[in-house]
């Protein structure tokens, strides 16, 4: 996986990816969990994760995402991605919301979502969900991410340096 930290920042002013070390730190947890994630993901494989390239973006000055970070995909053949971070030092730290990111970016390298129906659905496993009329917590894909996150958050090995 390639990743970049120059690209469309949703806050402009944002400095918080400027700092090298902590670019440093979340390409390294990037380069740890990529490993991992054919075990977790069945079908994927090193060379389509060598062609992926993730955007990680600053999104801590928007009003319009309440979620800690989300990921959006920005090319159909899936080689581009957004990792969109609203918050730094929330419940979560950065590099479980990466691995839970991650697990949104292997189900659409495998398949298993679609976004490619408008602006308010999904395709999860061919079956089409409406996203207004079904709560964050209740979504299968969330439901798949928060279970697997944990698999490759779990092989960080600074993984207790950076507990809450
Ligand atoms: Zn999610």
């Amino acid at each position: 996986m390639k990743i970049e930290f120059d690209l469309g920042k949703i806050n402009p002013d944002s400095k918080k990816f400027e700092n090298q070390l902590l670019r440093k730190n979340i390409k390294n947890a990037i380069d740890i969990y990529a490993a991992k994630l054919p075990e977790v993901y069945r079908g994927l494989d090193n060379d389509v994760l060598d062609n992926v390239t993730i955007h990680i973006v600053d999104a801590s000055n928007s009003d319009d995402y309440g979620q800690e970070a989300f990921t959006k995909r920005i090319k159909l053949d899936n080689s581009e991605f957004i990792i969109a971070i609203s918050q730094f030092n929330g419940q979560t730290d950065i590099y479980e919301l990466l691995a839970h990111e991650l697990c949104h970016i292997s189900q659409f390298l495998t398949g298993m979502i679609d976004d490619r129906v408008g602006n308010d659905s999904v395709i999860w496993k061919g079956e089409v969900f409406v996203l207004s009329s079904i709560p964050p917590q209740k979504r299968p894909w969330e439901k798949d991410a928060i279970k697997n996150q944990l698999k490759l958050y779990g092989t960080h090995p600074d993984i207790n340096r950076f507990q809450k």
